[in-house]
């Protein structure tokens, strides 16, 4: 039997628990739930969970702070939930490394959706090779991207999107098409987001690199990696 994917749901309210777990599970996921930070981050210390569902709004740590801390140790995909629809949180949680976000209320149909959306991005077969730019090296294997300074901490979502530009490097991506490649068709939100994470890996890169980050803002039109 495949093993099922673990998900761990951070949520202090159980009425939402109990719907996000009763659809997650009829998913065929594995659910976990804890209702608070300190609880997530001793489950996440115990199990090799693929995606946290973690509410922004918690009683003691909140969310930001989780996520953070999640994200010191981890890769794991994280999806925030959000009672606010303050852009400004958002924008902030992409920034501390979350993959993707729901504001609520929002449909526990639409969750399941972007969960798996989430996770389908590890199958992306990515095709065996390392790219150099430079001084910068994206090795798709390795899932790293490396400066003579070393590797570059990258979120999953971060590493993806550089991959991306660097598979089609010299060539201008659009927004809509970033979003489609990396984030998947189920992404929903604005193309904001891709401003924000390339602002992340330009920033994450530089900081490795003597030349400047060879990542290009084509106005009006979107990405490219130049060569
Ligand atoms: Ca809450």
């Amino acid at each position: 039997m495949p093993v099922k994917a673990q998900i761990l749901v951070v949520e202090d309210e159980p009425s939402i628990q109990t719907v996000v777990r009763t659809y997650l599970e009829s998913a065929g996921f594995d659910v976990r739930l804890a209702d608070n930070g300190a609880e997530a981050l001793a489950l996440a210390e115990q199990h090799p969970f693929a995606l946290v569902i973690l509410d922004l709004n918690l009683p003691g740590m909140d969310g930001m702070e989780v996520a953070a801390r999640l994200r010191a140790d981890s890769s794991v995909y994280i999806l925030m939930l959000t009672a606010r629809s303050d852009e400004l949180d958002r924008v902030a949680g992409l920034r501390i490394g979350a993959d993707d976000y729901l504001t609520k209320p929002f449909s526990p149909r639409e969750l399941v959706a972007r969960v798996e959306a989430i996770l389908r991005r590890n199958r992306s077969a990515l095709p065996s090779h390392v790219l150099t730019f430079g001084d910068l090296t994206i090795d798709l294997d390795a899932h790293e991207a490396r400066t003579p300074q070393g590797r570059i901490d990258l979120t999953v979502t971060e590493f993806q999107l550089l991959a991306e530009l660097g598979k089609h490097a010299g060539r201008v991506l659009t927004r809509e098409q970033l979003i489609e490649r990396v984030w998947g068709h189920d992404f929903y939100g604005t193309d904001r987001v891709v401003d924000v994470f390339v602002g992340q890996v330009r920033r994450k890169l530089q900081s490795g690199l003597a030349t400047p980050v060879p990542i290009e803002t084509v106005r009006g039109v979107g990405y490219k990696l130049s060569v």
